[in-house]
């Protein structure tokens, strides 16, 4: 009998040293029969060949949280059947514990085919989602080692690429075991370096570009490491969110960033805003915001002096929580800005979902993008959204003169990077706020009141490109002395009004004249709340409008309307719409027929009522209910009413008959 076969076996179960649910060895058993196999293996010297590979489920929890525990073992068994029939007598498997298994190979079977069969079957598993095993794999290339460490290389090996869904197996190699020595180096030596102050904090200024003036500064941690010298924050900042470290020592570097502060205030040296880094875990720790007011209080620092950078993967975490924290800040007076935008997917989408106050724009955005003239169209597109959002953005990783002259043509003013200045130690630092002339951001308001004016008129600018390309079919108004204009419109408008109307059509309609005065009112009275409310106002209007290719139309617009300037007297907005003529059509039609119906019936001397054939329910029509005393509902329909004496005796078989014949799907009758 070979290995695979006499650790299927279901009766084998009763076993004790087979695991009850899929007849592999158990952690003990496969243990103990491992040193045996690997004793045997280093004394006959032969020249077998052995690897070790060790992979579990990933996400297994989710299988049985979602589908049950009944589909989780399924799913256990189907892995052991497996792994258990490509084995040999010369091979040894167990389950290990919950969804772990241990395979040790011998490698006069194939590896690789071994692998891809085992990938390829779970490939096939009838779940709707990919199941994803990623193998870790140590061949054993040192007589000397004890399973346990061979175990243990493999784990390193398979932590390498642990949730990857593209790179399914990694065989362990030295530098793995380097790597993870100075990583437990790292963070064996993170709490005394925290007591004794080996982290230094350094800050790189951030500029306006436009006037040459210092607007803020990233606070940004390095290890001063007695031995190894200055460590940048890449090297060990990974390892402590892993070891849960990161919280602490971003409290600490935020109040290095406090007590420079305080320095500068008392010592008269001008002062910008400083942004400390959290990485995600932080912010999710429930103490987070009363720990940075904690700090802030103890120095005596403004808020508005602090900033809060949080990265874009923080957000994957909860956009709900996020925001949350974030608004919570801000109730405190901190701004928030969102790190590294423009590195990950959601990008566009976290815009929407959380409010972030400052964007950081990562130039690799840029950098990164091979076709640059398309990197500069989405970049340009990108900072014109973010004014729409009304969100302040910093560029950073700017490099080069060109760079900043670039990012200031498309509308982005602010910026950080070699090209100003590298991060800096504080003194250094503090010289530089002595020497440059300071300056705030500049409200975000005056930019989009900046829309009203030449931007927006203007084919080739940043707003016109986001206006036509970025939001749906949108039209922009003003509103002045009870008048309202239509000055642009998009191109989505137009194939939304569906018309073959061109912008200058629109733009000369007579707004007033093409409403009657009902409608007109409702537009208005919108138009007010927007500008009493300043948020966004709905509202559905009928218009009359005239076409060359469809003469005249009666249509029905959706409108979403917010103000966006003022200019003198003059309002302007920003108007979304939808054509809903249709369906307010279906509408006005279904409720005319209802309507005709019930007059109908009242003219004509006719009952109506709905019978449900299912549950053997009726509902009556009023005049039912009036002129013959019927209930609103009626049970075990028509039995129940011929009970009920509403129909005599005589017609009560006939009654019955029908409704048999209804059920059986005969759908009229006369009589
Ligand atoms: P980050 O937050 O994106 O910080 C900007 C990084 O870009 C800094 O690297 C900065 O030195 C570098 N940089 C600035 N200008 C340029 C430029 O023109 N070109 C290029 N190529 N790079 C530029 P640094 O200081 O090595 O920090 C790396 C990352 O470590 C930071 O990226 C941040 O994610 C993290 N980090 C730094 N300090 C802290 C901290 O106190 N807490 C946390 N959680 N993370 C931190
Ligand atoms: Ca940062
Ligand atoms: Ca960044």
């Amino acid at each position: 009998m070979d290995v695979a076969s006499h650790q299927r076996l279901n009766d084998s179960s009763k076993l004790p040293e087979r695991d009850y649910l899929t007849g592999l060895y158990g952690l003990e058993y496969f243990y103990e029969q491992g040193e045996r196999l690997l004793k045997s293996w280093r004394n006959c010297g032969a020249d077998q060949q052995y690897v070790l590979i060790y992979f579990d489920i990933y996400k297994f929890k989710v299988v049985n949280d979602v589908f049950g525990v009944a589909e989780g073992d399924r799913l256990l068994k189907y892995v052991a059947s497996i792994i258990s029939d490509s084995c040999t007598i010369n091979d040894l498997v167990g389950r290990v514990s919950a969804d772990k298994f241990v395979v040790l190979l011998n490698t006069s079977t194939d590896v690789s085919t071994w692998i891809k069969h085992l990938l390829d079957s779970l490939h096939q598993y009838d779940l709707p989602f990919e199941i994803v095993c990623n193998l870790g794999i140590y061949r054993l290339d040192d007589k000397d080692n004890s399973l346990s460490t061979c175990v243990d290389r493999a784990i390193l090996a398979q932590s390498t690429i642990k949730g990857n869904y593209v790179q399914k197996y990694a065989y362990y190699d030295e530098s793995m075991r380097q790597r993870f020595l100075s990583e437990q180096e790292i963070a064996g030596s993170v709490n005394i370096a925290l007591e004794t102050k080996q982290f230094v904090v350094y800050f790189q200024p951030q500029f306006n570009h436009s006037t040459g003036t210092m607007v803020g500064a990233e606070a940004l941690v390095r290890w001063q490491h007695p031995v190894k010298g200055l460590i940048p924050p890449n090297v060990f900042i990974p390892i402590m969110e892993n070891t849960g470290f990161i919280f602490p020592l971003d409290l600490y570097v935020f109040e290095q960033a406090c007590i420079f502060l305080r320095q500068c205030l008392d010592g008269h040296t001008p002062v910008v805003p400083i942004s400390s880094n959290f990485s995600p875990y932080d912010i999710f720790q429930p103490s987070f915001v009363d720990n940075l007011e904690q700090i802030r209080q103890k120095y005596n620092v403004p808020a508005h002096l602090l900033r809060v950078e949080i990265t874009e993967s923080a957000v994957m975490g909860g956009s709900e929580k996020t925001n949350e924290v974030v608004h919570r800040l801000n109730k405190r007076g901190y701004l928030v800005e969102m790190d590294d935008f423009g590195s990950g997917y959601s990008s566009l989408n976290v815009l929407k979902e959380i409010d972030f106050n400052i964007i950081k724009l990562d130039m690799k955005f840029l950098r990164s993008d091979n076709d640059k003239h398309r990197g500069g169209t989405i970049l340009s597109a990108v900072i014109g959204m973010l004014a729409w959002l009304d969100i302040q953005v910093i560029a950073e990783g700017v490099e080069t003169l060109q760079q900043a002259d670039y990012l200031q043509s498309v509308g982005c003013d602010y910026m950080q990077g070699y090209f100003y200045s590298k991060p800096l130690p504080a003194a250094e630092f503090r010289s530089l706020l002595l020497m440059r002339t300071i300056s705030s951001l500049e409200p975000r308001r005056q930019l989009v009141e900046g829309l009203s004016g030449v931007n927006f008129w203007d084919p080739d600018s940043k707003e016109t490109l986001f206006f036509n390309k970025f939001v749906g079919a949108a039209a922009i108004i003003t509103y002045q002395d009870g008048k309202i204009y239509t000055e642009r419109v998009n191109k989505k408008f137009l194939r939304e009004l569906g018309m073959n109307l061109t912008e200058r059509e629109i733009v000369k309609l007579d707004f007033a004249g093409s409403m009657d005065e009902n409608n007109h009112k409702i537009y208005i009275d919108t138009i007010r709340r927007a500008i009493e409310t300043g948020e966004e106002q709905e509202c559905e209007t009928w218009r009359n409008i005239h076409s060359g290719c469809c003469g005249d139309e009666h249509i029905c617009l959706h409108s979403s309307i917010t103000q966006i300037g003022q200019r003198d007297k003059s309002y302007i907005f920003f108007s979304t719409i939808r054509n809903v003529t249709r369906e307010k059509m279906a509408q006005i039609s279904l409720e005319d027929n209802e309507r005709r119906f019930k007059a109908a019936s009242e003219q004509a001397n006719i009952y109506y009522w709905e019978y449900i054939v299912d549950t053997h329910e009726m509902h009556p029509c009023f005049r039912c209910m009036r002129d013959l005393g019927f209930p609103a509902v009626l049970t075990n329909y028509p039995d129940s009413a011929i009970e009920m004496g509403f129909f005599p005796p005589e017609v009560a078989d006939m009654y019955r008959d029908w409704h048999r014949q209804i059920a059986e799907g005969l759908n009229h009758l006369r009589r």
